[in-house]
């Protein structure tokens, strides 16, 4: 049997890591690497300063004192008795959509996969969405990226709808609109704290969009694409570069005036 590896930020008691792992069970040998606590919104943060130390919790269930993508890490660079053919990350506790992935745990567990060179999927479930129906989506989607594979650099982000999905859509980012302000108050003792992140997201355009999918009530899944260069600025920004170049070197300025 091949060996999967199954990881999460909300921590290896959240009941979506449980619904992922029993669902996946078909497939291969489930290997549980999980945060030990929750680390929701932790981005791809590594633990580079510190050692790791983990927990076996069951034969193939344990916990990290560390980030998702730390998990990833151990799990597909020798922690495990074989490297894993496929890394899934879920189901976390709410949507992970748009311009959000940037700074979740879930979705950067599965770029750390993608980047070690193994498949991956992020799974993610709409708040009082149904665990189950997440986690067979899950596994038909694990299933078809076995057999079939990912393109390079490409991990699959999923997003399940509260009610039951109308069925599943290939979807791009969404963007956000980000209006909201901080909110700033003043504690028991007189000091003033903020809190960042409140109030409802909102969103540029649905058409296409992951949000959109789900706001029709089916299930968005977005490739995702690890090489973060932005190629066509890359042409667009030639005579930027160029005249900067120029400006910091005087001798190639003079060059370029002479030319
Ligand atoms: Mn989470």
């Amino acid at each position: 049997m091949p060996s999967l590896l199954v990881t999460n930020d909300d921590g290896v008691h959240a009941p979506g890591l449980a619904a992922l792992e029993a669902a996946l069970a078909e497939l291969g040998d489930v290997y549980v690497l999980a945060p030990e606590r929750e680390q929701s919104a932790c981005g791809h943060a590594l633990t580079l300063h510190r050692p790791l130390r983990v927990d076996r919790l069951g034969e193939r269930r344990f916990a990290v004192n560390g980030t998702p993508s730390d998990c990833v890490n151990l799990g597909v660079l020798g922690f495990l008795p074989e490297r894993p053919v496929l890394v899934v990350a879920g189901v976390n506790h709410g949507t992970n959509l748009g311009d959000d992935v940037t700074y979740s745990g879930t979705v950067s567990a599965a770029m750390e996969g993608t980047l070690l060179g193994v498949p991956a999927v992020a799974v993610s479930l709409a708040p009082d969405g149904d665990l189950a129906v997440a986690a067979e989506l899950a596994r038909l989607i694990a299933l078809r990226v076995l057999v079939t594979g990912l393109p390079k650099k490409t991990l699959l982000n999923v997003n399940v709808p509260a009610h039951p999905p109308r069925g599943i859509r290939l979807t791009r980012l969404g963007h956000r609109v980000y209006s909201e302000k901080i909110v700033e108050q003043t504690d028991p003792r007189g000091r003033t704290h903020y809190w960042i992140g409140a109030g409802e997201a909102q969103w540029e355009e649905l058409q296409g969009t992951d949000m959109g999918a789900l706001h029709e009530g089916y299930v968005s899944i977005t490739p995702l694409h690890l090489d973060l260069t932005d190629h066509r600025a890359v042409d667009a920004l030639a005579d930027f570069g160029r005249s900067l170049d120029a400006q910091y070197r005087p001798t190639a300025r003079k060059r370029a005036r002479s030319e």
